[in-house]
């Protein structure tokens, strides 16, 4: 909006995207479907989308919900879409129309395709959330393949990031049965966990990380490839004030200061997307040294602990980034994970792309 400043800003690294992309297909060994869902995991649909459009690693896009679809349709980027959740049957025309890739997991649904639609069969290997359970999902490849409509076949593991893999592997023997019984299609199994656990699977010609696309991995799997966080979010001070021993800050009077203290109050809450559940743990990086924020975190601001810093007005504080303080640390404070927490990013917080 003209001439009013952001009070925060998520300053996402093209370099630091276009660096994982790579990483991750290499380690895949398969071009990348990437999930743009959820405003790309908070950072920006379009900003995400147009590094993905020009990165010869990635073959397309997969979004979560129809409106998703429509949105990174229009802006004309000319790599696939896929839509990974059932279209209600009044949107399947238009998506067809546009060019979006369907998920398929009944003969009805296959049967109810314009003649023009591209389908990736959806199959549920364990994860028991969405697709045709594999005898069925064979049926219904089939039925597609005989209308010619058959792109794609997929499946999604419930546990591949955690240290045990053997869930995934019986669900990727499942899926492979299914593949065996098909001509031969764009198969995609992996997530971020997947990828990273497992490295190239047989049969598969792409894969879709998520968050780890972002910058993000479980501790176990971190150096499976080099990823680095494409976000930094910054929010400025609005005001800075002394607080006197035995005064307290924030609602319900958490937190009392037993010294002089210096305290900045800064312009990001929980409509922004700071974790609430973060109270009493979090810190920000003020003039690169941690910091404590003070008190219950509030919707719109929170208050730091400045003491012995020269903290203006207008001046930035990193509330994460890739260095001391990641969303993953946030995550952790929150009791939540850093896809809530990335996702949970408000309207409010400026994206701005940078090199
Ligand atoms: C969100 C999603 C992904 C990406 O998962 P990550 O854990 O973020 O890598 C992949 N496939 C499907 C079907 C999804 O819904």
């Amino acid at each position: 909006m003209r001439g009013m400043l952001a009070r925060a800003q998520a300053l996402i690294s093209e370099s630091a995207l276009r660096g994982n992309l790579t990483a991750l297909a290499r380690r895949a060994g398969a071009r990348l479907l990437l999930p743009v869902k959820a405003d790309a995991y908070g950072h920006g649909l379009e900003i995400v989308a147009r590094v993905a459009a020009h990165h010869p690693d990635v073959w397309g896009l997969a979004v979560a919900v129809p409106r998703e679809a429509v949105a990174l349709a229009a802006l004309g980027l000319g790599k696939p879409i896929l839509l990974l959740t059932p279209p209600a049957p009044e949107e399947v025309g238009p998506l067809a129309d546009l060019g979006v890739r369907l998920p398929v997991a009944s003969v009805a649904e296959a049967d109810a395709l314009p003649p023009h639609a591209r389908a990736h069969l959806k199959v549920d290997t364990g994860m028991n959330r969405l697709g045709a359970r594999p005898d069925e999902a064979i049926r219904v490849g089939q039925r597609l393949a005989e209308r010619g409509l058959l792109e794609g076949a997929y499946t999604h593991f419930a546990t591949a990031d955690e240290p045990d893999p053997s869930f995934a592997r019986e669900q990727f023997a499942r899926f492979q049965g299914v593949l065996d019984a098909l001509p031969p299609v764009l198969a995609h199994a992996a997530n971020g966990g997947g990828i990273l656990s497992f490295g190239p699977l047989p049969g598969l010609s792409l894969a879709r990380p998520g968050l780890a696309s972002y910058g993000f991995a479980p501790t176990h799997l971190r150096e499976k490839a080099p990823l680095t966080p494409a976000m930094t979010l910054k929010a400025r001070v609005t005001h800075v004030h002394a607080v006197h021993p035995g005064e307290s800050v924030s609602y319900g009077g958490l937190w009392q200061a037993g010294r002089e203290t210096s305290v900045a109050t800064v312009g990001i809450g929980y409509a922004d997307g700071y974790p609430r559940n973060a109270t009493g743990r979090a810190q920000v990086l003020v003039q690169g040294e941690r910091r404590p924020v003070l008190g219950r975190i509030c919707m719109d601001q929170c208050m730091v602990d400045v003491t012995g810093l020269e903290v203006r007005v207008g001046d930035w504080v990193e509330v994460w980034g890739g260095g001391e303080i990641t969303v993953t640390d946030v995550a952790g404070w929150g009791d939540t994970v850093e896809y809530e927490v990335l996702t949970g990013l408000g309207a409010r917080v400026e994206r701005v792309a940078e090199g």
